[in-house]
């Protein structure tokens, strides 16, 4: 049996086949298929096998004629089944369409929809110029990259009128001991007067540097957590960095650039301090 499932988008049909399937099933279903790729050309298709036991010979022909007779009509074809043998018949519809074939577990429903949707979305981002940034979020550890990275970040924000927040990781405030679990504050108070005297440097920065009010926030924890953290909560769409920091001018991209240059779900721009730093 071949059941249509209702779709909101207009470029992707989808249908839940079970059972074995059979020339009157395809007799069903074919002209409606039609219809649907005569009103919106190319589409592309998520079939979800359900107890699918596969065609009858008829069936199969017409399968094989659905796949040469629109050959190019697919674009993406994706389908959703328990693997095994299953897999094996989806797979077996791939000599005939020049459309992408991908077979997709049941569980991995989701990812079938957003491989079906990724042509589209593709297209509409290149097509649209990219938003302007609006929240900037630079890591400042005081060294003199993070400088550099405060005065860049804040001549990108001037330039795209957005706001730029500042944030200082106070690290190694914790006391590890194994027979604790996990972890046990080392002296509250000293964490305290850390975050107060971080707080204060970043005054004096922000003064020192001459670039306006600017948000900061000093938080406890690593400087990759801490940034990656703040990074989502202000809904940061630029992460700005100095390629290294205190730890000196190792050769490589320093800890804390590398990780959050790997981790950030949002633009990254590492600044140098100058052209061999
Ligand atoms: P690193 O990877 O440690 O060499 O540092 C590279 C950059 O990461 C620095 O220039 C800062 O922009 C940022 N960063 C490093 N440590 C911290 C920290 N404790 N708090 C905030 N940002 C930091």
């Amino acid at each position: 049996m071949i059941e249509q499932i209702p779709v909101q988008e207009d470029n992707i049909v989808a249908f839940r086949l079970s059972g074995k399937l059979s020339h009157a099933d395809y007799q069903a279903f074919l002209p409606r298929l039609e219809e649907l790729i005569k009103e919106q050309g190319r589409i592309s298709v998520l079939l979800e096998l359900v107890d699918f036991h596969g065609w009858d010979l008829g069936a199969a022909w017409d399968d094989f004629r659905l796949g040469v007779e629109h050959a190019d009509d697919f674009e993406r074809i994706a389908i959703v089944g328990e693997g095994g043998l299953q897999k094996w018949m989806a797979l077996m519809a791939k000599p005939f369409t020049s459309a992408e074939v991908r077979f997709f577990e049941a569980e991995q429903l989701g990812d079938a929809w957003d491989w079906l949707r990724e042509p589209r979305q593709q297209a509409a981002a290149a097509t649209a110029p990219a938003a302007p940034y609006q929240s900037i979020l630079v890591g400042v550890d005081f060294s003199a990259h993070a400088e550099r990275a405060v005065q860049r970040a804040v001549e990108l924000a001037g330039h795209y009128g957005g706001r730029v927040h500042l944030v200082h990781a106070v690290e190694n405030y914790i006391y590890y001991d194994e027979s604790y679990d996990p972890v046990i504050p080392l002296e509250l108070d000293m964490d305290l007067e850390l975050v107060a005297a971080a707080k204060e440097r970043m005054r004096l920065l922000i003064d020192r540097l001459g670039v306006g009010k600017l948000d900061y926030e000093v938080l406890l924890g690593s400087p990759k957590g801490v940034i990656l953290s703040q990074a989502e909560a202000l809904r940061t769409d630029l992460i700005v960095v100095g390629r290294h920091g205190h730890r000196g001018i190792a050769r490589l991209l320093g800890s804390t650039a590398n990780a959050i240059n790997n981790r950030a779900r949002c633009d990254v721009l590492t600044v140098r301090l100058d052209a061999t730093a």
